[in-house]
């Protein structure tokens, strides 16, 4: 029987595959078989690294997503390389923290534009060349357990990522009939750049550390089972969903 988890010949768009989460989540949708457009600033070299040892191969497509602007080029240059797109994860994300009291308009629209715009624009982008090429195609959105709670200090990311909830669903309602599976996986907290202001804080990351029922902060090789399941046939029925990988944290 075929290994409906298999990724082989496929095309995965991922943004920001050079570190953390979205390094864990190219590295295992290559190891199930996709070649990998990484999207993002900086240079993906170690991801690039693993990527080849896995027998697939890396495109780097380099791009801030603080704007809209890069959107077209990115799937142009992606079809133009491989021929196509199967799979996008919109990864990249950033964070400011501040009292709510002081925090600024500059840090609101840095983390929105980033984790909301650019991933509705992108998504967009994506499933206009899917429509216009009467294909169909997996999205999965990187949500936060900042998708179901309030969290402190962190306004903008909350209002970031309460809204990417929303427009998985909105999307899928929208794209579901036209073949585009729009999913989101929700992390908890995991070892990445993003985190290590937390992780730093001795109270902070105790009093973290003592919800998750797993018992320790997640590492970025724990997201990639989950996005080769959404990417994959697998979950061709699943639809507007979010996928908790959290060491238990919601089940609290
Ligand atoms: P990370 O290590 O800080 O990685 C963030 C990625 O986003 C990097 O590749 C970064 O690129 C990229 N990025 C940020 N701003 C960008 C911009 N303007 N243009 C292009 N790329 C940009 O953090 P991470 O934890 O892996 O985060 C990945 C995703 O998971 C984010 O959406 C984050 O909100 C989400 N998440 C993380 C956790 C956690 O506990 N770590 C929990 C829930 C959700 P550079 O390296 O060039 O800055």
């Amino acid at each position: 029987m075929a290994n409906p988890f298999d990724l082989t010949g496929r095309v995965a768009l991922v943004t920001g595959a050079n570190t953390g989460l979205g390094q864990g989540i190219a590295i295992a949708l290559a190891q199930a078989g996709a070649d990998i457009v990484a999207v993002g600033r900086t240079l993906p070299a170690d991801t690039e690294a693993a990527v080849a040892v896995a027998g697939r191969r890396l495109l780097w497509v380099e791009a801030s997503l603080e704007t809209i602007v890069p959107v077209s080029g990115i799937v142009e240059r992606a079809v133009a390389e491989f021929g196509g797109i199967d799979i996008l994860v919109n990864n990249a994300g950033t964070i400011r923290r501040n009292d709510s009291l002081d925090f600024s308009e500059e840090d609101w629209d840095a983390v929105m534009d980033v984790n909301l715009k650019s991933v509705f624009f992108l998504s967009q982008a994506v499933a206009r060349w899917w429509v216009a090429n009467q294909r169909g195609g997996k999205i999965i959105n990187i949500a936060s357990m900042l998708s179901f709670q309030g969290g402190i200090r962190v306004p903008s990311y909350t209002a970031s990522k309460s809204g990417v909830l929303g427009i998985t669903r909105l999307l899928a309602n929208e794209w579901a009939a036209k073949g585009i599976n729009v999913n989101a996986i929700a992390p908890g907290y995991f070892s990445t750049n993003n985190t290590e202001a937390l992780r730093n804080d001795e109270a902070r990351n105790r009093s973290i550390l003592e919800r998750i029922p797993a018992g320790h902060w997640g590492k970025p090789e724990d997201i990639g089972g989950a996005a080769v399941f959404l990417a994959s046939a697998a979950a061709d029925y699943v639809h507007g969903a979010v996928l908790p990988v959290d060491g238990g944290w919601l089940a609290r």
